[in-house]
């Protein structure tokens, strides 16, 4: 196993290997950059098939919290832990309580907040051994209304950029994954007077949105070729990529998933294609802005207005990049590690 020289270490700060005989816990915290603040980041349950492939996972997703806070102006850094093992079989509470006292053993430099796999009560657990958890149940709760609303904002401020419309009545929206986020989503879109297409692998909430939004159902593989005006991924990462980019018809891609791009270079082709990417982590950082409302830095009624503010940053994106002639994820990683570098 590789750590210094892994693809995904890019300059980490810390890496930290944590074991507990006990309760079984085999951890790993990645704190990427703490310049601007302490490292705020979803603790992740997973089974694993490698411990390298751990590694990388938590590496990767660190650093990803690093550009995403930067973005948002928030006064936090980017960490990541990972809990090897699954999640509908291993936990126990000795095994969170154990993990707390890991974050607690850092001092704060990482706030451990929920991910895949770890729901709040996992969190309430984590909380009992350290002050250093975010999103327990009697704290910001669950941040996806928040990202919902900021992946709203963000398609407002595509839409405006890109078709100059400043209304997002009469759009057709695709949504692909009507979870917690991608629902109240297409709820906020509904509302807005878009007509929406959706598509899930669960169909009762397919129904669901097609009984109470009005939308039209789609097949999983067909939401991508569709004559919509706004493709909104919000269940899976890297759908952007060589197979789906010659089948986009859509004019934005804008939606809550985490690294849609497959890679970079999937930027560039849909720059090539005309198509407007709204960079997932910018759009995306309204539930880690709800989050960090826990903290001592943000008060909770500015948690509205930040959330407006991922407007702006878009807006920056999109005139940078279409003056420098260049994809709006490399302008976006830009911006962020301008705002993340030390000064
Ligand atoms: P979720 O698990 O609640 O919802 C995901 C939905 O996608 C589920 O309904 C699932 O059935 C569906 N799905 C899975 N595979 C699919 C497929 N192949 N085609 C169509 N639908 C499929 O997750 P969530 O919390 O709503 O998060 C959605 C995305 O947004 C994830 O990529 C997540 O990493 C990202 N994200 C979430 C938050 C948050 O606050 N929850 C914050 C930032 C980013």
């Amino acid at each position: 196993m590789s750590v210094f020289s892994s693809k995904h270490f890019d300059h980490h700060e810390q890496v930290v290997f944590c074991c507990d005989q006990a309760s079984g816990l085999r951890a790993i915290i990645a704190i990427h950059n703490t310049n601007r603040g302490p490292s705020l980041g979803g603790c992740r349950m997973w089974p694993y098939d490698s411990e390298d492939e751990a590694v990388a996972d938590v590496l990767r997703l660190s650093r990803g919290m690093t550009y995403k806070s930067a973005i948002a102006n928030l006064p936090l850094g980017g960490g990541k832990s990972v809990i090897i093992g699954d999640p509908l079989t291993d936990k126990t509470p000795q095994l969170f309580a154990a993990m707390g006292r890991f974050v607690d053993s850092l001092g704060g430099r990482y706030i451990a907040a929920e991910d895949v796999g770890i729901d709040v009560a996992d969190i309430d657990i984590i909380r009992t051994q350290t002050r250093h958890a975010a999103g327990t149940s009697d704290g910001s709760g669950d941040p996806s209304p928040s990202t919902a609303q900021g992946v709203f904002v963000g398609i407002r401020a595509a839409v405006a950029f890109k078709l100059h419309r400043g209304t997002l009545a009469g759009l057709k929206v695709a949504v692909q994954g009507l979870g917690s986020v991608g629902y109240v989503l297409a709820e906020l879109l509904a509302a807005a007077g878009a007509t929406l297409f959706v598509t899930d692998i669960k169909d009762d909430s397919v129904a669901r949105a097609v009984r109470e939004l009005g939308a039209t159902a789609v097949g999983l593989d067909e939401i991508y070729g569709l004559d919509v005006d706004v493709f909104a991924p919000c269940a899976l990462g890297a759908v952007i990529n060589n197979q789906t980019v010659p089948r986009l018809k859509a004019r934005i891609v804008a939606g809550a998933a985490n690294n849609q791009l497959a890679g970079s270079p999937h930027g560039q082709a849909l720059t090539d294609l005309g198509i407007l990417y709204a960079p997932d982590y910018v759009l995306n950082a309204g539930g880690v802005i709800r989050i960090a409302s826990e903290g001592p830095t943000i008060d909770a009624a500015d948690v509205p207005a930040l959330i407006e503010g991922i407007e702006a940053t878009l807006m920056e994106i999109f005139t940078r990049a279409e003056a420098e002639g260049r994809p709006t994820n490399q302008i976006a990683d830009r911006l962020a590690e301008e705002r993340f570098a030390r000064v």
